[in-house]
């Protein structure tokens, strides 16, 4: 029997990135815990990191490349595949143009290196304005606001967890999540650190989740309501003199601007619309002011709204107006060792942001960051005219689960002319693909979070080599995506064409960051020495050319790949330090306070403070054993209790007649689903909540564990036509419904 082995890997299933240790026999894994030298994560996983083992091992996972034939798919040879690609999709391009072919990306495409440094490049070489991620799902209000603030889409603070004695935790569930655009491995050991030095955990959410079950305060907020409850605190500090700018004061423009903005948005108006009252209103706005060292934290809940955007705004406005932006203990900008646009280029100043260089061709919504919103995508496939999308590529994405209106645009798919996807799964997006490229185990790649470092509670740099030697015949995922790149741009179709179209331009990236002199040669000379290509070779470059750097040899003790690989726990980088102003990239080298936009935004809010509120309204939610879509194959997680349930308050399941355990009928957006109740006094009343990313049951899916308890597609439910205006981002919660008991016969058979 061969010997153990021990390796280190992040972990790539959800945004805390932990540090893993794996123990292998031979090719497989018979153990792996949290990795206790990891700099970032010290030790912790969640249920999740098990199950890397059973997505490496999951007999559903695709190994080869499948093909459609005579209707199915079939296993073809790479070449096969890519000869199949080019023969769909060219034909689209040339007849119709570029945005005849559509390109979506999905959430795991972040925790692959190679999916994210190459969908870019993809969406370069297509040329197609039709370009669609999860980003407007629900993260792009804060990208946005954050972008118009700071300069740049990925700059955005995040709370100084180790050092703050008061955090406010708005439409986020970190004790499930382990933070989002945060990485924050072990949330649980920070607020209980947190509390033990005399600090303060308040939570709003409308339900009591498990963030808000171990904090000091939690409200329940009426869905939709942030806009009013966050406008009505930053209004309670102008009128209570409670604004200190502290070390930002000359930084930040647009002060008064807000402070007229919220003028209408006192405690009292806000109160019916947030269900908050307004002595609670003003005590935290004081609370928050007062606190030496705060943070106000935001995230999916409130993005997933019809104002997403200026409630992310309404976050940062109110830690940049209590002077706790930037500073020690509030909430504070990451500086990542590599990748980060805020850590190159002059500091202090930039381009900024700009949205709407096009317009969706049905809908007219504007882009966002190079993308239209996803709930656009249906309507652009299904609306005949000049522009209509016939093809698809998708990377690592599963609209059909994942984003409202799923049924259109699975009925959509099947009328294309040509789809391809890259993906792990045969799934309920993928099963309309004409091609599928395989992904790779992760447990095969060398590993670099290229994004979430900007998020990190702390400063670090780390890298995984491959557990396990990958597959040889197996084409890397970057490569693939370089193919369809060289495709498209009909500048060839095979991966070795491919490879020589990324090394020229790698050999261009080399010659920009170092200058074409003895630093390029020493540079070429240690990628070849190390064997490195493609993506590999670019996390090289970023990691020499970054601000911890060995600037190819100008820094001898900084950071190459070699030296960050050579660590089992990676290479602490220290506590987060003030940025500003170095870290901005607006036009004008200071914050903007006051986003024009967003100041309209939130004058249109007003609305809000005299609306009729729905009866019943539905919210998601996020479980500690799932994320998204593609963790419902896996043994380990989808055992235990049913997970896909419905969330009622004892009020309304008695006014109702629903007894915990019963079946019911929940309705909205002209479709019906039958679900399991869960009675829970954890819930607001008039709110009841389900999660998302179920719906398993579809013919042709070929995710064996995950369809035999496959769930209902929440989005399903939810309105493809309603969106934060912006931003472009789908409105997930507060959608109204109705919720009616199952009668008896069919409720017998539903829950079969
Ligand atoms: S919290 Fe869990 S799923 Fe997320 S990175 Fe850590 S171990 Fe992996």
């Amino acid at each position: 029997m061969e010997s153990p082995r021990t390796s280190y890997r992040i972990c790539p299933l959800c945004e805390a990135c932990c540090g893993l240790e794996i123990t292998t026999r031979g090719r497989e894994v018979v153990a792996i815990r949290g990795a206790p030298n990891d700099v970032l994560s010290r030790g912790y996983l969640c249920p999740k990191g098990y199950a890397l083992k059973d997505l490496h091992e999951d007999p559903d996972r695709l190994r080869q490349p499948l093909v459609r034939r005579g209707g199915t798919l079939q296993p073809a040879t790479w070449e096969e595949a890519f000869e199949a690609i080019a023969r769909g999709l060219q034909p689209v391009i040339e007849q119709h143009g570029r945005d005849a072919v559509a390109l979506t990306f999905g959430n795991p495409a972040a925790h692959k290196m190679g999916l994210l440094l190459y969908t870019g490049r993809l969406a370069k070489a297509l040329g197609s304005r039709n370009v669609f991620s999860a980003s407007t799902l629900d993260q792009m209000p804060k990208q946005l606001a954050n972008g118009w603030m700071f300069g740049h889409w990925l700059t955005m603070p995040i709370p100084d967890i180790a050092r703050t004695d008061w955090l406010l935790v708005i439409g986020a569930n970190p004790m499930a999540s382990n933070g989002s655009l945060w990485c924050v491995p072990d949330f649980r050991g920070h607020a209980k650190a947190l509390r033990q030095r005399g600090g303060k955990l308040v939570v709003i959410d409308p339900r009591r989740t498990e963030t808000a079950a171990i904090a000091d305060e939690h409200h329940a907020i009426r869905p939709g309501g942030d806009v009013v409850l966050l406008a009505a605190m930053v209004h309670v500090l102008f009128a209570e003199g409670l604004v200190k700018l502290g070390r930002l004061e000359g930084l930040l423009d647009g002060v008064d601007a807000v402070r007229s903005a919220v003028t209408p948005y006192t405690p009292e108006a806000a109160a019916a619309r947030c269900g908050v009252d307004p002595e609670t209103i003003r005590r935290l706005a004081r609370e928050l002011a007062a606190a030496p060292r705060a943070a106000v934290y935001g995230r999916i809940g409130t993005c997933v709204q019809r104002w997403g955007t200026v409630n992310s705004w309404l976050v940062e406005v109110l830690n940049a107006l209590t002077g706790h932006l930037d500073e020690p203990g509030g909430a504070m900008f990451a500086k990542a060792a590599a990748f980060a646009d805020n850590t190159v280029g002059p500091p202090g100043r930039g381009r900024g942001i700009v949205t709407g260089r096009h317009a969706s061709r049905v809908s007219g919504a504007p882009e966002v960051w190079g993308e239209l919103p996803m709930t656009c995508l249906a309507e652009e496939m299904e609306t005949p005219g000049e522009g209509q999308v016939r093809a698809l590529i998708s990377v690592a994405s599963n609209p059909v689960l994942s984003a409202p209106g799923g049924p259109r645009i699975a009925r959509a798919l099947e009328r294309l002319d040509f789809m391809v996807s890259l993906d792990i799964y045969v799934n309920e997006t993928t099963r309309h693909a004409d091609v599928i490229l395989p992904g790779q185990s992760p447990l095969e790649l060398l590993h670099y979070d290229t994004a979430f470092p900007q998020f990190s509670w702390r400063n670090q740099a780390r890298a995984s080599a491959p557990v396990f030697e990958p597959d040889p015949a197996h084409v890397p995922e970057w490569l693939q995506l370089t193919t369809l790149g060289v495709i498209v741009s009909g500048r060839g179709s095979t991966p070795a064409q491919a490879l020589q179209v990324d090394d020229e331009a790698l050999e261009v990236e080399l010659q920009r960051v170092t200058g074409s002199g003895a630093q390029a040669e020493a540079a070429r000379a240690a990628m070849q020495a190390q064997g490195l290509r493609g993506a590999e070779a670019r996390l090289e470059l970023a990691l020499r050319s970054g601000p911890w750097g060995d600037g190819f040899g100008v820094r001898p003790e900084g950071l190459t790949l070699e030296r960050v690989l050579a660590t089992s726990g990676g290479i602490d980088l220290g506590e987060l330090q003030p940025r500003l102003p170095e870290a901005l990239r607006t036009p004008c080298g200071r914050v903007e306070l006051a986003p024009p936009v967003c100041l309209q935004e939130l004058q249109r809010a007003q609305e809000e403070l005299h609306a009729v509120q729905p009866e019943l309204v539905v919210i998601g939610r996020r479980d500690v054993r799932s994320n998204n879509s593609w963790m419902h194959n896996l043994p380990v997680l989808a055992k235990g209790r049913e997970r896909c349930t419905l969330l009622v308050h004892p009020s309304d399941a008695a006014s109702r007649g629903l007894a915990d355990g019963a079946m019911a009928t929940i309705a909205g957006a002209g479709a019906a689903l039958p679900v399991r109740v869960e009675v829970s006094d954890a819930m607001r009343p008039g709110v009841v909540c389900l999660p998302h990313g179920w719906g398993h049951g579809e013919p042709g899916v070929q995710l064996g564990v995950a369809a035999q308890r496959p769930g209902v597609n929440l989005n399903a439910l939810l309105p493809d036509d309603v969106r934060d205006a912006p931003s472009g981002n789908a409105v997930l919660n507060g959608v109204a419904v109705t919720l009616v008991a199952m009668p008896a016969v069919a409720a017998l058979a539903a829950a079969d």
